[in-house]
């Protein structure tokens, strides 16, 4: 579903990113765990199509990815929900979600308001709202529920839970497990170790711009158990 192979990228010299391998099949919700300044950040926004790769690429559903506009890559069914939300602030929380939905219109239809409404009641009840009045929970609910409306394949969620109260992030957690049951992929960027470790089957550790470690299936008892494990994240 998406492949990440032998990426290379940076702003300046040398590379950040030092050449990740990864692969996401369909249905799977995977880790990438990494301490601050590890690259995740700058992971997140070369496949947003935020900064270019400097080498290898990126594949989503087959498709060479790596050169894509940022505004297209939607149509190729990647989604991403970047760390600051990026709503439009000004407009309220329905108008929020009908660009979403017309931007994902060329796509097959997985989910339409009524279903996000179920989903997030929360979100159904704000809809008259402007974004910038809701609470951080709120806005990160409707920044899900607008990338879902874009009909995704692949979602990148960029450290979803900083700043939540954790009941917040559990009723987020769930949604997104969910999702994958329904043979969604999704990539949860994630600084907090217990959270991954919680929903993911299996995870990356990003450590100065390199793949350090790999938690495989069913191996997330054995990370957390092992401190020098732990410590390179
Ligand atoms: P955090 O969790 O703190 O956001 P991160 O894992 O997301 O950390 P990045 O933000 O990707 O890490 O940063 C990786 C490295 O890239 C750091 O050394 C950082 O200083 C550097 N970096 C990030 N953004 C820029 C930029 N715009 N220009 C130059 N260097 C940058």
């Amino acid at each position: 579903m998406l492949t990440v192979s032998n990426l290379t990228a940076g702003y300046g010299v040398p590379n950040i990113l030092q050449g990740l391998d990864i692969t996401v099949r369909p249905g799977e919700m995977v880790g990438l765990v990494g301490a601050n300044g590890a690259g995740k950040t700058t992971l997140v926004r070369v496949l947003a199509g935020l900064l270019p790769a400097r080498g290898g690429s990126i594949t989503i559903n087959g498709s060479d990815t790596t050169n894509v506009p940022a505004h297209a890559r939607p149509k190729l069914g990647l989604a991403i929900v970047l760390e600051n939300r990026n709503l439009f602030g000004e407009l309220t929380v329905a108008e929020n979600l009908r660009l979403a939905e017309r931007a994902g219109a060329n796509r097959p239809k997985k989910f339409d308001i009524p279903r996000i409404v179920e989903m997030f009641p929360a979100v159904g009840e704000k809809m008259a709202v402007r974004c910038d009045l809701l609470s951080g929970g709120q806005q990160q609910m409707v920044a899900i529920a607008r990338a879902l409306l874009l009909q995704p394949d692949v979602v990148i969620m960029d450290e979803p839970s900083t700043g939540l109260a954790p009941k917040v992030v559990k009723a987020i957690l769930e949604v997104l497990r969910g999702l994958c049951s329904e043979g969604m992929s999704i990539v949860l960027i994630e600084q907090n170790i217990g959270i991954a470790s919680s929903v993911t089957q299996r995870a990356y550790v990003l450590s100065t711009g390199r793949i350090v470690h790999h938690v495989a299936d069913g191996g997330w008892p054995a990370f957390l158990h092992d401190p020098h494990l732990v410590s390179r994240h």
